[in-house]
């Protein structure tokens, strides 16, 4: 069988994660995940003040890019991310990471830096890939594209019991306000927007459970491998 580069796309919190992940360890694939990157950088800028309020000081970013090292290692084939010498995997997820993110990652510099760094880790084939960008700039060779959705309400759902599971103080009203906030800044910035490519498989998995949603993305990768 050949080994081919899968790009998995889609909106907050639908799910593309979860198959991307799945994806990898079932096929022995490596799975770097892109948000986590543009996450980081966005922990940086928290901890550096160079966010205040909602305001994002981008020149000062953009001077001090070249201070932030994000490296990017595999744990049984998933991607953990180290910034500055730090493992941040689990720090990034707060909310309060979330609620800036999406400024900071509409930032050109800071986009041409993280796009740099997954294509020379995804040279080799290999790998699962998942974010906003992945099949239209980052993997736009990859033989394998999906972009995933599911109806908003379901998303907001999936992510705010998954904020509660790990004990993060949040409500639902919030939680729909980020990923709706999120959304749009996603899909409408002019750098590298979120696009539904036209080489992509559109899987919507509201009413599908994890297992259904992996079979069903195998069964395409079983069709071109
Ligand atoms: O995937 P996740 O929700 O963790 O991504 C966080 C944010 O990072 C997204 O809302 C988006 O603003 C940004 N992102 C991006 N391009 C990617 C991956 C994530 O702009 N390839």
């Amino acid at each position: 069988m050949r080994i081919i580069n899968i790009a998995v796309d889609g909106y907050s919190s639908s799910g593309k994660s979860t198959l991307a992940k799945s994806l990898a360890l079932k096929l022995g694939y490596k799975y770097i995940d892109t948000g986590a990157m543009y996450r980081a950088v966005t922990l940086f800028s928290i901890q550096n003040n160079l966010i205040e309020n909602d305001y994002v000081k981008v020149n000062s970013l953009i001077n001090t890019l070249e201070n932030i090292n994000i490296e990017v290692y595999f744990k049984s084939n998933l991607s953990e991310i180290i910034l500055n010498g730090k493992n941040i995997t689990k720090d990034i997820r707060s909310m309060e990471v979330s609620n800036h993110v999406s400024n900071i990652s509409k930032i050109k510099e800071v986009r041409y830096k993280l796009v740099k760094q997954q294509q020379l880790l995804s040279k080799d084939k290999g790998f699962v890939i998942d974010g906003r960008d992945i099949g239209s700039v980052v993997l736009p060779d990859a033989e394998l594209k999906f972009f995933i959705d599911a109806s908003l309400n379901e998303r907001i759902r999936r992510r705010f019991n998954e904020l509660k599971r790990k004990d993060e103080k949040t409500t639902f009203i919030k939680v729909e306000q980020n990923i709706k906030k999120r959304d749009i800044t996603d899909e409408y910035r002019e750098n590298s927007p979120l696009i539904r490519t036209t080489d992509s498989i559109y899987i919507d998995n509201t009413n599908l459970s994890k297992s259904d949603q992996l079979e069903l993305a195998l069964k395409f990768y079983k069709m071109i491998v």
